[in-house]
């Protein structure tokens, strides 16, 4: 999605260059580039339609600031719309917290949850991770042995098949502990059961923050599972998995701005060390060049 968005909009905003006045063809120009690349990295439409209508009218209304050239002023605005898209990057405290992991089967996040786990401890805070996918075989295994390699306590069991007593007995055994990372079951699919846990298991944790996780090849998806755990336990980050893939990763910026929340992570690698903080900043100005 970046190597195709960042060509073109420097294409077009190139044609900005020199000029005196903000012209009508030249904005539609850029703006239509601007469409071409995000609809191509699956970002969705009303979204595409909505930051193009925002960048039309305040590319034309707005006066440039003293000193800034047309075609400054124009990336400006592209650059403010398409951070605003993006939600910015969500919160992350360095402060004793409970984190519940949510997201489908496959989207990573019990790799993540490892991940996280070594993240918060290499920060110096004192991490435990509760295991309460009771669904997917070799769930508590996979996790045991990430929290093993990071040297973090973990509370589960592969023989348990009562999420909400493993989520209780976890809370009281991390009682003493600063980060609580609560990893919860998948599914194939957003069936009522799967959701209906979760808000049990939100209900009994009361966590700081819900989290979702999503593969970043997923493009339209994205929007529907956002929505539906969003409606049930209120999402207040995005964690973006296999962005070392192919992923284009527009479904993203649909998960974001469905839970009106921002990135919080993204993960580039199956090890516990392939997870980066998200810069909105960096990243558009890298865009755009
Ligand atoms: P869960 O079912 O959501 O808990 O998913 P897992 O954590 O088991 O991950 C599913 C697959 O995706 C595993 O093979 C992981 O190694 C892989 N995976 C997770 N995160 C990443 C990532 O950032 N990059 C890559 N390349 N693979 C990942």
């Amino acid at each position: 999605m970046l190597d195709s968005l960042s060509s073109s909009l420097k294409d077009a905003v190139k044609k900005l260059a020199g000029k005196t006045v903000v012209d009508r063809a030249a904005v539609d120009e850029l703006v239509r580039s601007l469409q071409r690349a995000l609809l191509q990295a699956d970002v969705n439409v009303k979204l595409v339609m909505q930051l193009s209508q925002s960048i039309k009218q305040r590319a034309l209304e707005e006066e440039p600031p003293r000193g800034m050239s047309v075609r400054e002023h124009v990336l400006r605005i592209v650059y403010q719309e398409l951070v605003g898209l993006m939600g910015g990057a969500g919160k992350v405290d360095l402060a004793p917290q409970t984190i519940l992991m949510a997201g489908l089967q496959g989207s990573g996040k019990t790799t993540t949850t490892g991940k996280l786990a070594r993240y918060f401890k290499r920060k110096g805070l004192k991490v435990g991770v509760i295991c309460a996918d009771t669904f997917r075989p070799g769930a508590y295994q996979q996790l045991a042995t990430l929290c093993a390699k990071v040297d973090v306590p973990i509370v589960g069991s592969p023989d348990e098949h009562d999420a909400l007593k493993i989520v209780r007995e976890g809370m009281k055994h991390f009682e003493e502990t600063e980060v609580i990372i609560i990893d919860t079951q998948g599914r194939h699919a957003l069936e009522d059961e799967l959701i209906e846990e979760i808000v049990n298991i939100n209900e009994i944790a009361r966590p700081d923050h819900r989290w979702l996780v999503i593969d970043a090849a997923l493009g339209q998806q994205a929007r529907d599972q956002a929505r539906r755990f969003n409606d049930a336990i209120g999402i207040d980050g995005v964690l973006l998995t296999k962005m070392d893939g192919t992923a284009k990763g527009g479904g993203a910026l649909s998960a974001v701005s469905e839970t009106k929340s921002g990135i919080v992570f993204i993960g580039a690698g199956e090890t516990t060390d392939d997870l980066e903080r998200f810069d909105a900043d960096g990243f558009i100005s890298r865009l755009l060049g």
